[in-house]
């Protein structure tokens, strides 16, 4: 339980984030140390050659005035100022042999360096190098100069004061360093948690939800854009699902209340056929007007599977060439007598050479659809204007009415499925017809509108683009 606990804990990305976080800065913190303290060593180690070199040049001059003697001189001079165990001076043969010099009995291993004699015998005068003896608390220095052709200086030192303050600077840089490593862990472990409160805020949310705290929102607090957005995008995903299954709910209600009528009303009539023992023209009757019942029925089934495929892309369309005119005219013949029945007239403005090229049936639903309705919801005596007008690159087609318009607030929705501004549904309809036109224009590449005021008619316009 624990181990698994430790597995989940090093799997999180706070851990992640501030390893990493850590590791980064760890390694550009090493590696600043490192440099600065290769600087600080090597300016170190040039104050020292100075030292020796001048000490050299010193040298070349005393030999250059008073030769082998007054070289011996200073040699005894420094005897007496020098420290013996940090300090030697040697006056070697080219062949390695020592001439002269400094007491070197505590400097075990002090042999002469063939390598820097070697590198004298070309056009160097002087060479560095340096050495570690045992018997030395830190590095010798030393360097090898040409007096003469036979004759070579040797100075060596061992630079305790640099070698103890190198020392200590080294374990100030270590000390610090692991004392800012475990900070910046802190410090990223910390930013990291705050980075990602945002991120565990919209899981706890989504948890929640899951657990049926639909109306559970993650909280918008300023944690950085990202994370804002996240948090608005997730929001804003809930309220949509939400708004799905509500309207999802409406739609099972609607269609099981759509369904229901009209089978109460078929199972109703079936049932007085059958107990009531009627003529047979009764029974005929009956029987159309289940039949009526049932193409109603079907009518929607229709209805609801072509919106369902026109949804989903998959309605087959067949694009030809359309006379817009001719094609409005057969619409309206099929409305021409329910429309005389209602005693309303039907105006069709339209130039005679528009064509569209566009689905025969498709266009003809959509048309169907919009003068089934506008021919339902005018009362007697109205008026229904069918007008298209080819323009800017497309047909545009509208049909207006003299109804009971539609108010502000239904004008979008009446294109949502079953949505019906009728709620007692006294009309015939099942309020599909303007999804379905929608969807059908919109497979088509066009777009459909509606301007309307409550008592004052509605106008619905859809265009089309004009294509070839
Ligand atoms: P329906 O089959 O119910 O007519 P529609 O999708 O065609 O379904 O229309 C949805 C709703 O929009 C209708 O129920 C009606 O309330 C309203 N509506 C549609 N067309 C008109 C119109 N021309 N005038 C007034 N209301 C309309």
């Amino acid at each position: 339980m624990l181990s698994k606990k430790r597995r989940d804990f090093s799997r999180t990305l706070t851990f992640r984030l501030a390893l990493s976080y850590t590791g980064v800065f760890i390694l550009s913190t090493a590696s600043a140390f490192i440099v600065c303290y290769l600087l600080v060593a090597s300016h170190l180690e040039g104050l020292t050659d100075k030292i020796l070199l001048d000490e050299f040049r010193e040298f070349i001059e005393l030999y250059d005035e008073g030769g082998m003697d007054a070289i011996r001189g200073e040699l005894a001079l420094e005897v007496e100022t020098e420290d013996p165990h940090l300090t030697y001076f040697r006056m070697i043969s080219e062949n390695g042999e020592v001439i002269d010099g400094t007491d070197t009995s505590s400097w075990d291993g002090l042999l002469p360096d063939k390598k820097s004699i070697a590198k004298l015998k070309g056009e160097k005068d002087y060479a560095f190098g340096t050495l570690k003896l045992d018997s030395k608390p830190s590095e010798v220095r030393y360097l090898y100069g040409k007096i003469n052709h036979n004759l070579i200086f040797d100075f060596g030192l061992v630079p305790v004061d640099d070698a103890e303050f190198l020392y200590v600077f080294r374990r100030i840089l270590i000390f610090t360093g692991v004392f800012m490593s475990i900070a910046s862990l802190l410090v990223g472990w910390i930013m990291a948690r705050r980075a990602l409160a945002g991120v565990e805020d919209v899981t706890l949310t989504a948890i929640e939800i899951q657990k049926g705290g639909m109306d559970k929102r993650v909280p918008l607090k300023s944690r950085g854009l990202e994370i804002e957005t996240l948090a608005i995008a997730f929001n804003e995903m809930i309220d949509h699902v939400q708004t799905l299954m509500r309207e999802m709910r409406e739609l099972t209600d609607n269609i099981a209340h759509d369904l229901r009528s009209p089978i109460t009303a078929i199972r109703g009539r079936c049932e007085m056929a059958l107990t009531s023992g009627g003529s047979e023209n009764e029974l005929a009757e009956a029987a159309s007007a289940a039949v009526a019942d049932c193409d109603g029925l079907l009518h929607m089934i229709n209805g609801m599977l072509d919106l369902a495929e026109a949804d989903a892309g998959v309605f087959r369309l067949a694009p030809e060439r359309l006379n817009v005119l001719d094609l409005i005219g057969n619409v309206v013949e099929m409305f021409e007598t329910w429309a005389e029945e209602k005693n309303i007239s039907v105006q069709i403005e339209a130039p005679e050479d528009l064509t569209v090229a566009a689905d025969r049936q498709a266009l003809k639903r959509i048309m169907a659809n919009l003068l089934d309705n506008a021919i339902k919801y005018s009362p007697p005596g109205g008026r229904v204007a069918i007008s298209a007008r080819g323009a800017q690159g497309r047909v545009e087609i509208s049909v207006a009415d003299t109804g009971p318009g539609i108010g502000e607030l239904d004008r979008e929705l009446i294109f949502k499925r079953f949505y019906r501004l009728d709620k007692s549904r006294s009309k015939r309809g099942a309020g599909i017809g303007l999804a379905l036109s929608r969807a059908l224009v919109r497979a088509q590449g066009g777009e459909i509108s509606l301007k309307s005021e409550p008592g004052q008619g509605s106008v619905f316009t859809f265009h089309l683009p004009e294509r070839d």
